[in-house]
């Protein structure tokens, strides 16, 4: 995949250029529109650009943003050709960032003016930055002045403090601005104008950390040793709890050491703010934090703080990749296996491969950092191609946890007062243990809501989302049912739609709800919380459930797998997984690495303090390799055998893929396509292309799902044939074809 070999796509921006242009010079400009190319513009008097420089110019009636990419052609009439209309006043986009964005644009197979926009959509509405008016009492005062009630409410507030805006003193002393204008014009205040003051305060390097363990002392030098020496991967892995945080904190040290900037990327689930608190313990300051949430004015001025070099340290999900720092010397990406790397619309690409492209454009350092490493970051460490940095052992003297199997036909649940029952009699006697200790226990199931489906018990209908291949999901808490792909609601039917049978619904399976409706009224005198992404509405909610976690006020958490990752609660010591066997079963590439890494994660949790950790996989399957290697905690084992799979099948990463997603309203249409596309598919040998076939998610948000999958060797880059393939044909405009490089979706 692209880690192992870079493919060399031609790169556009020659190097050749003039830096700047003057007036009446054509420079191309690249726009943020679904074009693949830049158009021209001319300099006007009195204005120079450069490459990189962020201007505004006119586009039909309106005007738009774009970036100066390089001279222009020269072929359009000079009686067309219009003026750039001025230059932002923002810091040119460094070239590694320009290269990246002609890199992402050839590789995702998306038009580079698409790629443009994620990187400075986020500058439209910048207005130049205001100096702030400072007011404070003059010193000598002048004499003679007539103090009203008004005017000596004013000084009272101001005091001998400094205020920042006249409407906030105006405010504070509770009286019309123009009392405090008077003031000034009388001599009394005084105003100075000053720059406002910088959005992020400068983490300190120097500033003592936790001391160290010898073996995480050893990891932190080798990784910082690579700041400054140009581009280098390296992956960190270190067992759940071997503190790689604290690890990697100290490259980071080194690059701030050295002026430069530092992007994290971390899975949007995991930025907590126990990683905050503990980046702030280790530097002092908070870093600036960039995400979906992060919107509005906040965004913007991060934007700009990046640009300037204001905000040393930014902290964010895979679209934090695309902002423009000026200078960035290091790049982390924690939990580098992480799914949530996957950017699924708009522009498909994945943030971990991207980080490595962006670091090698920007001749820097990256580090992958993780407890179960993707198969493509293990065999690019075995093979020598990423320093392979290792932690071996949890610190603090805490030991793995101590993980078995409960065989589900052998030791079935036992159905209790409350009904059908989803835990073992030997999970249920270690959550009695715990809890008899005064220890906290985590029941773990990946699925949301209370029932997965929900049927009539009379006619067997079951409830399925109007728009999408997928069954009703019922949710009690909140007394609705939902679909987790479009997010359709409904409130649960009285009747059955089918057989009009009353009251005839019944739940099948479990969800976090049902199960933690269990574990009430098993454990009557304990605090159960359910927890999943949609019952936690904001960050600070999950800032109030660890708080609560760690002040022992919970006993017992049932949850997603938004408790999986990340966290550290000392006071856990037992995870129970409630279906192990999920995820197992679905025909995808990396269902086995994904929920061996996800089993992993969550088994992590438990013992990471002085106490010992046990963890229980509940199955019907207690011969599968994946839970084998949970077991007997061997990962190596389990990744050769994953990896001798793939390498049978030329999969990646031992081959490649592209997949293609045809979609739209019409299902004719989108057949359409499918065969127009399948007779025009150029003759290449050694490319596979195998579809049209109806995607497993034949319906989603209303648009029916045809799929293509492209496969090729491992040596040979899939982009120029798919590209020329979709350049022969013209398909109806009602049908969307979603191109995706190297997928990990497969529905
Ligand atoms: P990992 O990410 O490898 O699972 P973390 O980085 O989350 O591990 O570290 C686990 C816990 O150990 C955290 O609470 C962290 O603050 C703590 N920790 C890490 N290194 C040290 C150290 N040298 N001394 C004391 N505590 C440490
Ligand atoms: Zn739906």
């Amino acid at each position: 995949m692209i880690q192992s070999s870079p493919p060399s796509v031609p790169n556009s921006l020659s190097e050749d250029i003039p830096v700047s242009f003057g007036p009446g010079d054509r420079v191309a400009v690249l726009l943020q529109l679904p074009v693949e190319g830049a158009y021209d513009y001319r300099v006007p008097e009195g204005l120079t650009v450069s490459v990189g420089d962020l201007v505004e110019v006119p586009l039909g009636r309106r005007y738009d943003i774009g970036v100066v990419w390089s001279a222009g052609a020269g072929d359009l009439a000079e009686a067309k050709i219009k003026d750039v209309a001025h230059r932002l006043d923002l810091p040119r986009l460094p070239r590694a960032l320009l290269s990246f964005i002609d890199w992402v644009a050839n590789y995702t197979i998306q038009p580079r003016g698409v790629v443009l926009r994620m990187a400075v959509r986020s500058a439209k509405g910048l207005k130049p930055q205001a100096p702030e008016t400072h007011l404070s009492r003059a010193k000598p005062e002048p004499t003679g002045l007539k103090v009203t009630a008004a005017r000596d409410k004013v000084l009272s507030a101001l005091g001998d403090t400094t205020f920042i805006g006249a409407a906030l003193l105006a405010k504070t002393a509770g009286v019309s601005a123009s009392v405090v204008k008077g003031l000034v014009d009388a001599g009394v205040i005084h105003v100075t104008l000053a720059a406002p003051k910088p959005l992020f305060s400068s983490p300190n390097p120097d500033q003592p950390g936790l001391a160290l363990e010898p073996d995480q002392k050893a990891a932190a030098a080798e990784l910082s040793s690579a700041v400054g020496h140009g581009f280098s991967v390296s992956l960190l892995e270190g067992v759940t709890g071997s503190g790689k945080t604290e690890v990697y904190f100290e490259p980071i040290a080194a690059a701030l050491r050295v002026k430069r900037q530092v992007l994290v990327l971390v899975p949007e689930i995991s930025l907590t703010s126990q990683w905050l608190d503990r980046f702030r313990a280790r530097f002092g300051v908070e870093p600036a934090v960039w995400h979906s949430d992060v919107t509005g004015k906040v965004r913007r001025e991060t934007w700009r703080a990046v640009a300037t070099g204001e905000a040393p340290v930014v902290v964010g999900a895979r679209s934090a990749l695309f902002l423009p720092f000026s200078d960035l010397g290091l790049i982390v990406v924690d939990e580098e296996h992480d799914g949530g790397f996957k950017q699924e619309e708009g522009v498909i690409y994945h943030a971990r491969d991207m980080a490595v492209v962006r670091a090698r454009e920007g001749g820097i350092p990256i580090v992958l950092a993780s407890a179960t490493p993707s198969l493509e970051s293990i065999l690019n460490a075995q093979s020598g191609r990423y320093q392979h940095v290792r932690l071996d052992e949890r610190v603090g003297g805490a030991v793995m946890p101590d993980v078995s199997l409960i065989n589900m036909l052998r030791t079935p649940p036992q159905k209790g007062p409350w009904g059908r029952s989803w835990l073992a009699p030997p999970l249920v006697e270690a959550v009695d243990e715990t809890l008899a200790a005064g220890d906290q226990a985590l029941l773990f199931l990946n699925r949301r809501g209370y029932a997965p489906l929900t049927l009539c018990s009379t006619c067997g209908h079951r409830l399925h989302c109007p728009s999408c291949t997928a069954w009703l999901v019922e949710h009690r808490l909140v007394k609705r049912l939902q679909c987790h792909h479009c997010g359709f609601v409904a409130p649960r039917p009285d009747a059955c739609p089918s057989c009009s049978k009353e009251d005839s619904f019944v739940p099948c399976g479990p969800g976090i709800e049902r199960v933690a409706e269990e574990a009430t009224a098993r454990w009557p005198q304990a605090k159960v919380v359910a927890v999943a992404s949609d019952t936690l509405e904001s960050p600070s909610a999950m800032a109030a459930l660890v708080d609560a976690v760690e002040r022992q006020k919970i006993d017992i958490m049932v949850g997603t797998q938004v408790l999986a990752k990340g966290h550290h609660f000392p006071g856990l010591t037992l995870v129970g997984v409630v279906d192990a066997d999920l995820g197992l079963s679905s025909w995808d590439l990396r269902a086995g690495e994904r929920t061996h890494q996800l089993l992993n994660q969550v088994s992590g949790r438990a013992g990471r303090a002085t106490k010992n950790g046990r963890v229980f996989l509940q199955t019907h399957d207690p011969n599968h390799p994946v839970l084998k290697a949970l077991v007997e905690s061997d990962s190596k084992a389990f990744l050769e055998t994953e990896a001798d799979g793939r390498r049978g099948l030329g999969m990646p990463p031992f081959g490649r893929l592209v997949s293609l997603i045809l979609s739209g309203p019409n299902e004719d249409a989108v057949r359409q396509a499918g065969r127009d596309l399948a007779r025009a598919v150029p003759p290449a040998p050694g490319i596979e292309v195998l579809g049209p076939a109806p995607a497993s998610m034949a319906l989603l948000r209303g648009r029916h799902r045809h799929r293509f999958l492209i496969k090729g060797p491992r040596n040979r880059l899939l982009q120029p044939f798919v590209r020329a393939w979709l350049d022969s044909v013209k398909v109806s405009s009602s049908v969307r074809i979603q191109v995706d490089v190297d997928p990990y979706s497969f529905y």
